[in-house]
């Protein structure tokens, strides 16, 4: 039992299950762990928790299963020893592991597992006082008279015989001294049993030996046998200075240390060690490095050289100086860049977006007469799934340059972009020095994506750090944190991403040249997805055309009832849903039936609908053709119906169009009149602009109700309704966004969009087939659009005739 006022362990321990050794109360262990559960523990609870409770964890010897962890967990040991881990050290060398120094403080018995992932986390039980090692005093032994208190005083006698034998100069022997006469007798088994050359067979024969007793009976053999056995050596070998601190050596278990010191005198790290860092030696002066690196390299190397491996600092320096004989130093692809054979790969990549590959084209032809990189950064801004990144990636296949693609969404902390000092545990190098050791030449080109979604923290301002990378006059000497030595950028093409320019922080906006990417027509995403997403998803599903057709007549269908986006991100993913469904109807060699109720459209194409879920084996007919029927067996009833036309016609609901960074929205609003008090009320989400609008359109109707006939002597209630969606002006002003607007009631299937007249320019951005299909009408004054919604005009405005019941011409 614990007593009162003993320092006690959390009964909930997340275990540490190693079968490195076997870590006992008052020994300090180092581990190395790599296996997946013990990597989330160090992760989840040692670096991310703040309190001192949250450093303490349960080691288990993990006996039975030498293999690493894995997905069952194996039968865990029943007791074990939690510990407060002092020190950890990530590194990814020769693999990604954490070392972790342990120092044991008492047993505990497993109660129950709590979950087995991530880690494992356990009720458990605490089985040693705490307080034995911290107050001398209360020592249970030197109170027994019994069998005890005899056993106690016996193995205190032997160790002090075992430490006679050894040379007090050696400074770990001279603690082991210090320690053994104020330390309490009864944690000697634990301490000594740690200490002396034990296997980890013996060790856990003490850790599971609860009662003090049994302890002594079990750690006092493997004392005396050390000590006959140091006997033996001593008179077999002729004892010198030098060699009785091998002595110490064969006595001490390798990386086993004391309290806050290393235990640990083994030479041979060093030997074993020579060779490889002479390779290392000869890479650094073979990395082609400038000048400072190199002299940095050399003296890193030379204070490795002096490093036994088992030092956790070995392992941190021996990661700096493999990354630097890694970097692309001086490593860089030619250039070949051919502005005609540019042109027909960028056409070859992407249908349409005309005006963007024209851009496109003008840049790398100004790079190429410069012959220098300097200037405004290319920023595409647009919708998600419009092609932005795959134009990067082209851009990187003109040039014969690496791509590599640096996710900036979410990055909140600057050592993301410039990495780690090496002073913190775990640091590492940031995104960009990363990248280049990734595509291994100091000439890629990187696209650093999503640069509208970089946060900022209290661990500094990414943008900033990011300005760093992209300023000309500073990128030739951008020092990552780690790195801590210059390394030049300044061949790097920087290529940014974004869905809008709102929440671009302005210093890097003013760094860069916006190229708008709008979104895609019907038309426009019926060719993208027979040019090039149909044939990409055959390919990567191992298809052909010959087993898979899906025909032109069904694409318009998969867009406008299975996806509503501007870009064509989702339509490449219910393609691919389609080639997964036909991919295993092809493996399975299932049969294909022909659809009975064929409608004289496909009938004429001579289609066949799969019947998926049909158990009939026979050979597919090839090609499978996907027409109406395969599409709703495939992907299920359609997400989205037409609606638009249906909802407009009744009376007080209109049709708003909204910019969204995702692209252009289609929003409802309905309003509808009450009894009341003459309040406005609004509901839906909504943001400023949209309930100022609201209460600008409610206070003009006041202020013109007797002109279109409104006045009524009853008070009023209006309630204004707006689905989803993010801004509506109201107000015949000229507003953004015109063509990605325009793009969604298209979508909709609206047919005629009011706009303000001096938005007229921006219909020319139009792509003529969207303008042919709508009716668009400019106003100057809430009248003209008033008149222009309703057949007939409306009641009021002049030059329009009342009409008793009105007609949404929508
Ligand atoms: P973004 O970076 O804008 O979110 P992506 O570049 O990831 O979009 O594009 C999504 C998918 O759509 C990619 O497979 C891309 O090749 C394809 N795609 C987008 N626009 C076009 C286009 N105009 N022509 C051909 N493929 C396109």
């Amino acid at each position: 039992m614990v007593s009162s006022g003993a320092i006690q362990i959390p009964s909930r321990l997340p275990l540490l299950l190693t079968h490195e050794g076997v870590l006992l109360p008052g020994s300090t262990v180092r581990f190395s762990v790599d296996s997946p559960r013990n990597m989330h523990l160090v992760r989840e609870r040692l670096l991310k928790g703040t309190s001192l409770k949250s450093t303490i964890i349960g080691v288990i010897p993990n006996t039975r299963d030498p293999e690493h962890d894995t997905d069952d967990l194996p039968t865990l040991h029943k007791i074990g020893t939690a510990g407060i881990a002092v020190q950890v050290v990530g590194s990814n060398w020769p693999k990604p592991h954490y070392t972790l120094l342990i120092t044991g403080l008492c047993r505990f018995s497993v109660s129950s597992l709590l979950k087995e992932r991530p880690f494992v986390l356990a009720e458990v039980k605490q089985l040693d006082q705490l307080e034995r090692y911290t107050t001398p005093q209360r020592d249970a032994t030197a109170t027994d008279d019994g069998e005890l208190g005899e056993l106690s005083e016996k193995f205190y006698q032997a160790a002090v015989q075992l430490l006679g034998m050894l040379d007090m100069s050696v400074p770990v022997v001279a603690k082991f001294r210090r320690l053994l006469d104020s330390l309490p007798r009864e944690t000697l088994p634990d301490v000594v049993a740690s200490m002396i050359r034990t296997s980890n067979k013996e060790k856990l024969q003490v850790l599971d030996a609860l009662s003090l007793e049994e302890r002594f009976k079990k750690a006092l053999p493997m004392l005396t046998r050390q000590i006959e056995g140091l006997k033996l050596l001593q008179k077999t070998r002729k004892m010198s200075p030098d060699n009785e601190k091998r002595v110490t050596d064969v006595l001490v278990r390798k990386g086993t240390v004391f309290p806050g010191r290393q235990f640990n005198l083994d030479e041979e790290d060093e030997d074993d060690d020579g060779d490889d860092t002479a390779a290392l030696e000869r890479k650094v002066h073979g990395a082609n490095m400038p000048e400072a690196a190199l002299k940095i390299c050399l003296k890193e190397l030379k204070r490795l050289k002096k490093m036994p491996q088992s030092m956790p600092e070995y392992a941190l320096t021996r990661n700096y100086l493999d990354l630097m004989v890694e970097l692309p130093w001086s490593k860089s692809t030619k250039d070949c860049l051919d502005i005609r054979a540019a042109r027909t790969l960028l056409d070859n990549d992407h249908y349409a977006m005309d005006k963007l590959k024209r851009r496109v084209l003008e840049y790398l032809a100004v790079r190429q007469l410069k012959t220098s990189l300097k200037g405004p950064i290319l920023c595409f801004v647009g919708p998600p799934g419009v092609g932005k990144t795959s134009v990067g990636r082209s851009i990187a296949r003109t040039l014969g340059r690496e791509f590599h693609r640096i996710a900036l969404g979410g990055v909140c902390d600057q050592s993301d972009i410039r990495g780690h000092r090496r002073t913190y545990v775990g640091s590492m190098p940031g995104r960009i020095i990363n990248g280049l050791k990734t595509v291994g030449v100091n000439n890629p080109v990187f696209l650093l994506d999503e640069v509208d979604k970089l946060g900022k923290s209290l661990q500094g301002d990414p943008a900033a750090a990011l300005l760093e990378v992209l300023d000309p006059e500073q990128n030739h000497s951008f020092t990552d944190h780690y790195l801590n030595v210059a390394f030049d950028l300044s061949q790097v093409l920087f290529i940014a991403t974004a869905n809008t320019t709102a929440t671009i922080p302005p210093a890097l906006l003013d760094r860069m040249e916006v190229l708008e990417v709008p979104g895609y027509t019907q038309e426009e995403k019926v060719e993208i997805a027979h040019r090039h997403l149909i044939p990409n998803q055959l390919e990567q599903h191992g298809l052909t055309p010959q087993q898979l057709h899906i025909p032109q007549s069904t694409t318009p269908d998969i867009i406008s009832r299975y996806t509503r986006e501007a870009g064509v991100r989702s339509l490449e993913r219910k393609i691919g849903a389609i080639c997964r469904a036909v991919a295993v109807k092809v493996a399975e060699g299932h049969t294909l039936t022909k659809t009975e109720t064929l409608t004289p459209e496909n009938s004429k194409h001579e289609c066949f609908a799969v019947c998926l879920f049909s158990d009939k084996a026979a050979p597919p007919e090839l090609p499978i053709v996907i027409d109406h029927i395969a599409l709703k067996d495939i992907l299920g009833p359609p997400v989205f119906e037409m609606e638009v036309s249906e909802r407009l016609t009744l009376p007080g609901v209109a049709l708003g169009l909204a910019w969204t960074p995702l692209g252009g929205e289609i929003m409802f609003v309905e309003a509808s009149r009450m009894e009341g008090e003459g309040q406005l009320t609004l509901t839906g989400q909504l943001g400023d602009v949209m309930k100022e609008s609201a209460h600008l359109a409610i206070s003009w109707l006041r202020a013109n109700a007797k002109t279109y006939q409104l006045t009524n002597s009853e008070s009023r209630y209006t309630s204004l309704h707006c689905l989803a969606g993010l801004c509506c002006v109201a107000r015949p002003l000229q507003v953004g966004g015109i063509k990605d607007k325009v793009l969604a009631a298209h979508r909709a299937g609206v047919k005629r969009v009011i706009l303000p007249k001096r938005n007229e320019k921006d219909l020319e951005e139009l792509p003529a087939n969207v303008r042919a299909n709508l009716d668009f009408i400019t106003a100057t004054n809430l009248g003209e659009v008033l008149n222009a919604s309703f057949d007939g005009g409306f009641p009021g405005v002049s030059g329009t005739r009342a009409h008793p019941q009105l007609t949404s011409k929508l």
